[in-house]
């Protein structure tokens, strides 16, 4: 494989370099970005950042033109995501940008795009991902959340659970069950759920890296218009698998690592440590700076895929399992060079990376769960990769 940018791409490559030397502020660069693929959202300067990648038209560069994309290449898609990544700039409302509104292109009708693409492609709507519940994670086919046909609407009843940003969403991906006569895959559908119904209540779960993300959300006698069923009735099964196809594919970044691994070499290097560790340091630091070349070029093995027009399935798998494992080895070694000044989060004068170090190495522990837990990609990877008979 060839990997230098053909000549077009090249000059895509140095106009991204040059908008975020342009408009993106130090101030903004968001290491947890990287480990997550999701930015936090909270403040207003990110919805700022949006309103600037809108007057680009690079909030969404994924989507086709038609629906108000940028209209680009699999490959500038790629280089595009790479030079986001490198700056750290962060990626607010991804689930808006990289879940709902594909999924809503593939699966939607027109009335459905006209209604929910523009608020998403403005940076004014923002959407959770309503699938998790409490007995039903890995296992999301068992969902309990039950939708209940009432004339034009539906009645909705459950709980989901681990619902990112749900605090601050306007909308929600909502998995319900509407047949419980049949197999549990055939009884499922996919609603487009306002968050402002009345009957929904949202309360806020506190995670490990103290980052407002979580909540848990209830549901008690919800009526969704019928117009908000994407998809057919309960084929919501089929609709659900091309939203985690988008999340499994978008939710490491390679390059997002490999910049957290310089950092932490520059950190190394001015922090002019001379005690006998350094040198099995710098073999560790080597190390991870291998392994996130290897984690970009399994990334471009995806979007080189992408770019055939195949569908990556187990090659996803693999790009995100190996990322997430190895965001929490970044973190641990960069814990380790910072010694106990590793243990300070922002705001101490003393926190390494302006406590960045602590917030990666706290926030990379979800990485392995989110999207699919490191099981369930290796279960992936045996039996669609490897042909392996289930376990
Ligand atoms: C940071 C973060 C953000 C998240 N955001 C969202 C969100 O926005 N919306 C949402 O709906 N969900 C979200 N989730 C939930 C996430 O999708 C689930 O946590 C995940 O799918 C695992 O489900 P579970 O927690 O119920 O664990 P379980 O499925 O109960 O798994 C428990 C353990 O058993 C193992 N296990 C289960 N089944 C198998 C199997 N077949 N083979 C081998 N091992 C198995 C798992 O690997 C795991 O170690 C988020 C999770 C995290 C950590």
């Amino acid at each position: 494989m060839n990997f230098a940018d053909s000549p077009t791409d090249a000059v895509f490559r140095a106009e991204v370099r040059d908008f975020l030397a342009d408009e993106l502020s130090s101030d903004l660069r968001a290491a947890d970005d990287a480990v997550m693929g999701v930015g936090i959202g909270e403040d207003e300067r990110e919805r700022d950042w949006l309103r600037t990648l809108a007057k680009r038209g690079w909030v969404a560069p994924a989507w086709p033109k038609e629906y108000g994309g940028a209209g680009l290449s699999v490959m500038q898609q790629f280089i595009f995501n790479e030079e986001m990544a490198r700056a750290q700039a962060p990626r607010p409302n991804f689930l808006a940008i990289g879940l709902a509104g594909p999924t809503i292109i593939v699966h939607g009708t027109e009335e459905q795009k006209r209604e929910h693409l523009s608020g998403i492609l403005s940076g004014e709507t923002f959407w959770c991902q309503g699938f998790s519940e409490p007995g039903s994670g890995s296992d999301l086919a068992s969902l309990q959340t039950r939708a209940v046909q009432d004339g034009d609407d539906f009645i909705i009843n459950g709980q989901k659970i681990w619902t990112s940003g749900a605090h601050r969403s306007e909308r929600m991906m909502l998995l319900a069950r509407t047949d419980t006569e049949v197999p549990k895959h055939k009884g499922i559908s996919y609603f487009l759920l306002d968050m402002k119904a009345a009957g929904v209540t949202v309360r806020p779960l506190t995670n490990l890296a103290d980052t407002p993300s979580f909540n848990e959300v209830f549901f008690d006698n919800v009526r969704v218009p019928k117009t908000d069923l994407l998809g057919e009735l309960n084929k919501g099964w089929y609709v659900a698998t091309t939203t985690l196809d988008f999340e499994r594919s978008g939710i490491i970044n390679g390059v997002g690592l490999q910049t957290m691994v310089r950092e932490l070499i520059d950190f190394v290097r001015d922090s002019g440590r001379s005690d006998g560790g350094r040198e099995a340091l710098r073999h560790e630091l080597a190390d991870r700076m291998i392994e996130a070349q290897v984690s970009i070029v399994l990334s471009y093995r995806v979007a080189t895929m992408q770019a055939k027009g195949l569908i990556p399935n187990q090659e996803a798998s693999i790009t995100k399992l190996y990322g997430s494992e190895l965001a929490q080895r970044i973190g641990r070694t960069g814990v380790k060079a910072a010694g106990m000044y590793g243990m300070l989060s922002e705001g101490s004068p003393r926190a390494p990376l302006n406590g960045r170090l602590d917030a990666w190495y706290r926030i990379a522990v979800g990485s392995t769960i989110a999207g699919g837990t490191s099981e369930i990609q290796r279960g992936v990877i045996a039996q669609r990769g490897l042909g392996l008979p289930r376990g």
